[in-house]
Formats: C-alpha cells, sequence, structure tokens
C-alpha cells in the first residue's frame, strides 16, 4: 500500500485557529480563566509535541498550570516505547477518576505514541469513560477542533485513525526554555528494528521543506535562543522523501552559516545512515556540537543481525574511526540493549568489547524488555532474568569506569558552557558536548548565557568547574 505524507494545508489550519477563538470566547463569555496541564512522558519528540499542545492550549484562552488538581483540561502525551512504562500511564489515567469528580466539568485527553495503538485505544474507548479525547499524532495539529467538539457537545472524540503522518508548518508553541529549543526537522521511521514500535505508531518517515527548519531555526536564534537540538527517530534519512536534493549533512551545513552565537545538536542518528560527509560536516563548521548520540545497541553481527540494525560492528567501528579522525575531540554515547532475545553470553562480551574499544563518554544502557507487537516479542529468550542483570551490571561497571576517566582528562582545562539552571543549589551549565558541569561559582542572572569554566573536578556523572 502506497503511503502518502498528508501536509496540512494553511485553510486547514486557519480553521484550528478559528476553532481556538471559539473556545476563548466561551470562556470569556463565562467569565472564567482556564487552565490546562499537560504531562509528558518519552522522548524529546514527545516535548516538542507538548510545546505544540501548550501553544494551541494558549491561543484557546487557558493558562497552564503544575499538576493535574482543579485544571478545566488535562493533556497526557504517552510513550509507547516501554511496556511497563505503558502500565504505569494507564495506572495515572485511571486514578484521573478522583480528580475529575473533584472537578466535573474537566477534560481529559490522551495523545502521543501509545494512541497510535488500536488496542489502546480500544481500552481507553471501553474501559476509561472519564477520558474525553484521544488522538495519535497524525491528529495533533486538530487538537482544537477535537476540544471544541467535546466541550460543545459533551460527546467523547477519537482521532486515531492510522494514516501515512502529517506536516503541519506554523503550529503554535510556547517554548519550555528561552535559551534551549528543540526544533522538529523530520517525523517517524522506516527502519522497523525488531524490537521498537516506534514505526507503527509515528508512522513513515517524512521531512520537513529545508526552508521550513531554517526559518524557523532562525527565528530562534534572532529571538536570543543558544542551544538548538534538532529532533528526528534517524535524522540521518532527513531528506530522503523529499527529493530535493538536500540530506541531513546540506541541512546541518545551512543552520550553522546562519548568522548569532548558538549551538547546533541533533538526535538521533542512526548508523547505517551516517556518512562521513555527516563527520566533516560537523567538523567544518563551529557551530555543530561535536557530540554524536549514536545507537550501537549490540557489539555483536549475529545480535544486530536479529535486531534488524542493518549494520556490522565493523562498519560501525569505521564509523567511529572516521569522526574522530576528523574530530578528535568529538563526545561519542550510545544506547546499548543487553540481554536481546536469544543473546548468548559470548555474544555480550563482543558488546563488553566494542565498549572498550570505543570508550564512549556516556552509554544509555537497557536490559531488553519485550514490546508487544514487535517481532522481537515473539523470538525464544532462553537468559534468565539473573543473567541479563549480570551482564548489565558488568557493562555498567565498565562503562562508568570509562566515563569518569574521561572526565578526569578535563580537569584543569578551560572549557566554554552554557550555563543553564540550578539543582540543588548548585548552578548547571553544559559543555559543547553536552557534559553536565556543576559550577563553584556564579549568579543566576548567568542563565541562559556562555560563559568559560575551568573544571575542577570530575566523576562519573558529571564535572565540576569555576567560572
Ligand atoms: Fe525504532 Fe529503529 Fe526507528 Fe530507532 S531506528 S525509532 S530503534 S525502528
Amino acid at each position: 500500500m502506497e503511503r502518502k505524507t498528508t501536509v496540512i494545508s494553511s485553510e486547514q489550519l486557519r480553521q484550528q485557529q478559528e476553532f481556538c477563538g471559539r473556545i476563548r470566547r466561551r470562556w470569556e463569555e463565562a467569565g472564567i480563566l482556564p487552565t490546562a496541564f499537560v504531562d509528558t512522558y518519552g522522548c524529546q519528540q514527545n516535548e516538542a509535541d507538548s510545546e505544540r499542545i501548550r501553544g494551541m492550549l494558549e491561543q484557546c484562552g487557558y493558562t497552564m498550570q503544575d499538576g493535574e488538581e482543579g485544571a478545566d483540561v488535562i493533556v497526557i502525551n504517552t510513550c509507547a516505547v516501554r511496556e511497563h512504562a505503558e502500565q504505569r500511564v494507564l495506572g495515572n489515567v485511571g486514578a484521573l477518576v478522583h480528580t475529575k469528580r473533584r472537578h466535573p466539568g474537566q477534560k481529559i485527553f490522551l495523545c502521543g505514541c501509545m494512541m497510535g495503538e488500536p488496542a489502546v485505544a480500544e481500552k481507553i474507548r471501553k474501559s476509561y469513560v472519564h477520558v474525553d479525547g484521544v488522538f495519535s499524532t497524525h491528529h495533533l495539529w486538530e487538537f482544537p477542533s477535537l476540544l471544541y467538539r467535546v466541550l460543545d457537545t459533551g460527546k467523547r472524540v477519537f482521532a486515531t485513525e492510522d494514516e501515512a503522518g502529517s506536516i503541519a508548518e506554523g503550529l503554535p508553541v510556547v517554548r519550555s526554555s528561552a535559551f534551549k529549543a528543540w526544533v522538529s526537522i523530520m517525523y517517524g521511521c522506516n527502519n522497523f528494528c525488531t524490537y521498537c514500535i516506534v514505526p507503527y505508531v509515528r508512522g513513515r518517515e517524512r521531512s520537513r521543506r529545508p526552508e521550513d527548519v531554517i526559518a524557523e531555526v532562525k527565528e530562534l536564534v534572532e529571538s536570543g535562543c543558544r542551544d538548538i537540538t534538532l529532533l528526528g527517530q534517524n535524522v540521518n534519512s532527513y531528506g530522503k522523501d523529499l527529493q530535493c536534493g538536500v540530506d541531513f549533512a546540506d541541512l546541518l551545513a545551512e543552520l550553522a552559516q546562519l548568522p548569532g552565537d548558538f549551538l547546533l545538536r541533533f538526535m538521533t542518528s542512526h548508523p547505517k545512515d551516517a556518512t562521513k560527509k555527516l563527520f566533516d560536516t560537523m567538523a567544518q563548521y563551529p557551530k555543530i556540537a561535536r557530540h554524536i548520540h549514536l545507537p550501537f545497541q549490540a557489539g555483536n553481527d549475529r545480535v544486530l543481525k536479529e535486531m534488524n540494525r542493518r549494520y556490522t560492528a565493523a562498519q560501525y567501528l569505521e564509523l567511529v574511526d572516521y569522526a574522530r579522525s576528523v574530530m578528535p575531540d568529538i563526545v561519542l554515547t550510545s544506547d546499548v540493549i543487553v540481554g536481546f532475545p536469544g543473546e548468548t553470553d559470548a555474544e555480550f562480551e563482543d558488546t563488553l568489547n566494542l565498549v572498550e574499544r570505543v570508550r564512549y563518554d556516556a552509554l544509555f544502557t537497557f536490559i531488553y524488555s519485550p514490546r508487544t507487537g514487535t517481532p522481537a516479542a515473539e523470538m525464544p529468550d532462553p537468559a534468565t532474568r539473573q543473567e541479563k542483570l549480570a551482564r548489565f551490571d558488568r557493562l555498567c561497571a565498565a562503562q562508568n569506569r570509562i566515563s569518569e576517566e574521561k572526565h578526569r582528562e578535563y580537569v584543569g582545562k578551560t572549557v566554554r558552557v552554557l550555563v543553564d539552571g540550578v539543582d540543588d543549589g548548585v548552578l548547571t551549565a553544559r559543555t559543547g558536548g553536552n557534559r553536565l558541569v556543576r559550577l563553584e561559582n556564579g549568579t543566576e542572572d548567568l542563565i541562559g548565557q556562555y560563559a568559560d569554566a575551568t573544571i575542577t573536578g570530575a566523576n562519573t556523572w558529571s564535572l565540576m568547574g569555576k567560572l
């Protein structure tokens, strides 16, 4: 079946704005200042989507609040990646029955990846009757009309049909930071790694037009944004569906030439689509952070094949070597799954060896957990939980040692950091390579500014520094 991306027209978006106006007027006429709460689970893509949902809610007249108690609208943006996280979401949604009882006019919406799973949407329809509306990621742009229908008719709405996916430009947005921003450059994924549910719930890859991405980044930089992360499930395949001759490296190069003092980041990169051209581009432009998150997932070729990753350990290592040859200071981070179905002790040793060989700055380690609806969930999995835990502990111990050793190499150096917040009364900052620096001095008025920090100490998780 051919699947075609739906590009949402400006007329369709204008109609949504009309719904925002109608909702706003309803509240004004009632003399009520309505409030909303948006709760986000999962990845940065969901965070970016929630910023859009908040933008639409503000246009509808809602003020954002923290927590669900007393909110006129609650939106829960869900994540489907891990099954036990889904159970947690459903538990929390169930508990909202009581919240709604205390505030009967409250409207509850569920959206995000979980709502792209037909079985979940059906379960909500049948068993969670206090939920007023459900929409999948493809229908995010029409949230105002869905909300209006619920308010106007009191009836529940479900917008979850499986579509090829949509791209809507120009949705309103309320960003959670004035100096850091997420910019989605593409949506969906074509890869069907056997453990992953994403392609089933977020649809096929579809790229935003380069001119739209450039305009958004330009506007962000002009408004003072310092740190911009380009998002996509697989940014390295950006542009393949556009047939306009622009690939991800070209897009990065264009963005890196915009005037202003800022840094570009991106995630996530699939190794099978990462190119030497990408690393050459990163090396060429100082406005591209020297950091790549390049998930390898396993160090054994049989396991990689079972995962449908479509690269070998040798090809992966070749990429890493090339990246380091053009950027010796590049920060490398990755994801790894321990205990994939059928992984043997010997195959796990290959993963450990790869970690020792690459020496990542940080690693996100996961014990495989089956995801219903994916091929891996049907694969025989003879290893016990204890065996997997033992492998996991060995991997974490190795990586913790490496992270600490790599962090110690910073001590005595002066690095440029972006001061980004306060944690436990301590000012925090990030290096270009996204390493966390806890600052010994400095004041909160520096938040959002670049500064030079001399690194005075290090541990596995962070650096200590002095301005
Ligand atoms: Fe999932 Fe693989 Fe696509 Fe990543 S590349 S989103 S793991 S299918």
